[in-house]
């Protein structure tokens, strides 16, 4: 006979923004730890066929889904009452940040929730001054934060650094993209590190903060050594990966500057926080000297976060699992595909 599954243990967990792209890992590691899971969904996100498939997904691992908007605060109050929730995770995207001013009201009148994580899952935003627009969602996610703090919601701030993948300067959601095949852009000189984090480790370390009290009203930062790289690293070590070396392109201080003063949204944000990582150093240039400062590996050194080499093993995987398995086959050495030659970076002013 089939077993039933394991009884649900652990906090009542909402995640917000579970179809999404930080929000899937965050879910699936919920539900993997056995804490029961309910999953906020938007009625409008059946529209998206591939949304859809992450929510059927997450359904299936054992997912409870309520509909609702963060931004209906009377929906809201009733969902966290009716489902006793005792743990609010939001990973909505930038463009929602401020609806989330609305989902803290409602768990300040609801009283009950033991922690609440709002949406950050990248830099320490109160220390990190990116350049325009980035800083605009940051002023956002500060606002957020200053509202928590005011209205005593108990919270953990998730800074996870980079998720692990080529940090293309222009794709908000690099882990979905191979690292090039073609040439590397390097920013500025290349020297500067940043922690670059697997997202399943993403979705681990912040699904265990949530049962553990010494992370209450805490920012924890991942600063694991085996993904502190510079991107001249990152490139060497892809190259090692795929047999052959690529031409690098340097993009300039003054190239990011002027990707985001085009003010496209996202991809201006996203040249923001490139400069702000690869030219300022934002990932590395402070200590974790305030008393709210915690770090991944030093409060869970019995947990493993898997390597950017293994993460890179991946990617190849991938490719390997394409047309690069059937040029193996024909007895060719490491991963070919054809020359091009390094264009020079050309941005153009297209949303001004
Ligand atoms: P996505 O845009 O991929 O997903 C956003 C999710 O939020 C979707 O599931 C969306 O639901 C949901 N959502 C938005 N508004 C609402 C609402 N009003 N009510 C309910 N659900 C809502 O987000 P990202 O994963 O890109 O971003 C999440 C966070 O992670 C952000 O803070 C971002 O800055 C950060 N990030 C960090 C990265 C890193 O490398 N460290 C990389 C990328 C993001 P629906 O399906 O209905 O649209």
């Amino acid at each position: 006979a089939p077993q039933a599954p394991p009884a649900a243990t652990g906090p009542r967990t909402l995640e917000v923004g579970a179809s999404g792209f930080i929000g899937r890992f965050v879910a699936e590691a919920s539900l993997s730890s056995g804490h029961p899971t309910y999953v906020l969904v938007r009625s409008s996100a059946t529209t998206s066929s591939s949304k859809a498939s992450t929510i059927k997904s997450l359904e299936d691992q054992g997912a409870i889904l309520v509909t609702g908007s963060i931004g209906d605060k009377e929906v809201m109050i009733e969902i966290l009452r009716k489902y006793e929730i005792e743990v609010v995770i939001s990973a909505v995207g930038g463009a929602t940040i401020l609806d989330q001013l609305t989902l803290a009201e409602a768990i300040k009148a609801v009283g009950s929730i033991k922690r609440f994580l709002p949406s950050e899952f990248g830099h320490d935003i109160d220390r990190a001054e990116p350049v325009e627009p980035g800083l605009t969602m940051y002023m956002e996610k500060r606002k957020v934060r200053r509202f928590i703090e005011e209205a005593a919601i108990p919270y953990t701030y998730i800074c996870c650094n980079s998720i692990a993948a080529w940090p293309y300067h222009d794709n908000t959601h690099p882990a979905d993209v191979l690292p090039p095949l073609d040439r590397f852009h390097i920013y500025g000189d290349g020297s500067v590190k940043a922690y670059f984090v697997a997202g399943t480790d993403i979705g681990k370390f912040t699904i265990e903060t949530i049962n553990d009290d010494r992370t209450v009203n805490k920012s924890l930062h991942f600063r694991p050594p085996s993904n502190l790289v510079s991107i001249n690293e990152l490139a060497s070590l892809w190259e090692k990966k795929i047999g052959r070396t690529l031409p690098r392109v340097t993009v300039e201080e003054d190239d990011l500057l002027a990707a985001a003063a085009e003010m496209c949204i996202p991809e201006s944000i996203v040249a923001s926080f490139t400069h702000d990582i690869f030219i300022k150093g934002c990932q590395v240039n402070f200590s974790l000297d305030k008393p709210t400062d915690l770090e991944a590996t030093s409060l869970y050194p019995e947990m493993q976060f898997r390597t950017i080499d293994e993460c890179f093993d991946e990617f190849v995987e991938k490719i390997m699992g394409g047309q690069a398995a059937a040029e193996k086959a024909a007895g060719k050495e490491g991963i070919v595909v054809p020359a091009s030659a390094p264009d020079a970076l050309v941005i153009t002013a297209t949303c001004a």
